[in-house]
């Protein structure tokens, strides 16, 4: 049994001497096995730690030897071993979690005097150098020959940026690489993107700048990354439209949507509390959503597109006393319920034609659809002007479920009353 980690050794009677530990921890490999030659499966068992200066490692022995486990934090790949002889704590962390749980399980077992016998127990051999180097948390590939192929990515990676590889898939590898903070693909050829971005549960920087990216799936916009994602860039790409679930996405604070050829904006964007700075320069963009007037950003810059001249508000009334198609796709976005193209066929079209309302209500066929302008300066407090005269006021369209809806966005279009839209 053996594990590779950092650990710091914390003398506890450092203290009481009045005297501090110097130093930071140390990469290292820790074993539990039984000395060499020490009697098949009866001996002694020891845990030994090897670290750059000590290659041929210090034991403690474990049987009734430890005082305490902390192991809150073991699924992070932290805990510590309290040894009771000599007064040592281990402060273990960068580990892999379910080694980590495993290698503390071996402890245990260990410390109670258990028969190990079923358990592969290491020969407590010196570590080789290659084994307490400190890992890599950064790595830059910006070439195709630099590509590791057969040696993989170092699991402790934080940061990694592959760029000009012409990859045109995200590599497997890199989605298991759970100490992620920032990925940066940008100028590669990627066309789509994996639904399951589960195991980089701390990425929050994402760069897929400059691909061949024509959608963005509906899982990548769920799971961890609703909760950890504050950088989003896909400038330079060929998306036509944000998926509604797009919005999911609430830990964001800036979005780079630059050179696409995005028609429109979601219309559940205001669901994205945190944004603070949007850039969708160079787009196709004709209006923004109403809902936008309920952003709140410090940068907006939306020029070069394609705007529509903002003229007076203008309303088109097509309320209507529901059909029984309607009421019946209103059920299934309220009640939130899971459909695929199997299951409604050719209705698929009418059920993703839904615009959202302000009040968060989904509305197909009856609407007020609602053309008024939105001066940008009341929701951010630096904006780029939107065309080469200088304006700053863009077309804005609301789609509105109801009568009182209808008035109500009438009264007051930057109203923080309505409640936040929702997305199913
Ligand atoms: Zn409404």
């Amino acid at each position: 049994m053996r594990i590779c980690c950092d650990v710091d050794v914390v003398n506890r009677l450092l203290p009481s001497f009045n005297m501090k530990k110097k130093g930071k921890s140390s990469r290292a490999q820790l074993s539990v096995g039984r000395k060499p030659g020490a009697g098949g499966n009866t001996g002694e068992v020891f845990l030994m730690m090897c670290t750059k200066l000590d290659r041929n490692g210090a034991k403690y022995q474990l049987r009734n030897n430890i005082e305490q486990y902390f192991t809150k934090f073991v699924q992070q790949g932290k805990a510590t071993i309290r040894f009771q002889e000599p007064p040592h704590d281990l402060v273990i962390c960068q580990a892999d979690p379910i080694q980590l749980k495993s290698f503390l399980s071996v402890v245990r077992l260990g410390h109670q005097g258990n028969d190990l016998s079923k358990v592969t127990l290491s020969s407590l051999a010196p570590a080789s150098a290659k084994q307490v180097e400190r890992q890599r948390t950064k790595m830059v590939v910006t070439n195709r020959k630099d590509y590791p192929i057969t040696t993989g990515f170092p699991i402790s990676l934080t940061s990694l940026r592959v760029s000009d590889c012409t990859l045109k898939r995200i590599d497997s590898r890199m989605l298991r690489l759970y100490n992620l903070r920032s990925l940066d693909l940008s100028g590669n050829h990627l066309k789509t993107l994996p639904d399951d971005f589960s195991r980089l549960d701390r990425l929050s920087e994402l760069r897929l700048a400059n691909n061949h990216l024509e959608d963005i799936p509906v899982g990548f916009c769920s799971g961890p990354l609703c909760q950890t994602l504050n950088l989003l860039d896909l400038s330079g790409n060929r998306l036509k439209m944000l998926r509604s679930e797009f919005c999911q996405l609430e830990a964001l604070v800036t979005l780079k949507l630059d050179s696409n050829e995005l028609c429109c904006l979601p219309h559940g964007i205001n669901r994205m509390t945190q944004l603070r700075f949007i850039s969708a320069v160079g787009n196709k963009l004709q209006t923004l959503p109403a809902s936008f007037t309920q952003l709140r950003l410090e940068n907006l810059d939306l020029s070069g597109n394609e705007f529509i001249q903002a003229g007076p508000s203008s309303a088109i009334d097509r309320l209507r006393f529901p059909s029984l198609l309607e009421c019946a796709a209103k059920a299934i976005h309220k009640h939130r319920v899971v459909y695929t193209e199997e299951d409604v066929g050719h209705l698929l079209r009418y059920l993703r034609s839904g615009k959202r309302c302000l009040c968060g209500n989904v509305c197909f066929t009856s609407h007020v659809h609602y053309l008024t302008t939105l001066d940008l300066r009341q929701v951010t407090s630096e904006v780029t002007a939107i065309d080469q005269r200088g304006s700053v006021i863009a077309p804005c369209e609301a789609f509105l479920c109801s009568r009182s809806c209808f008035e109500k966005y009438q009264r007051n279009p930057y109203s923080s009353l309505w409640k936040k839209s929702s997305v199913t």
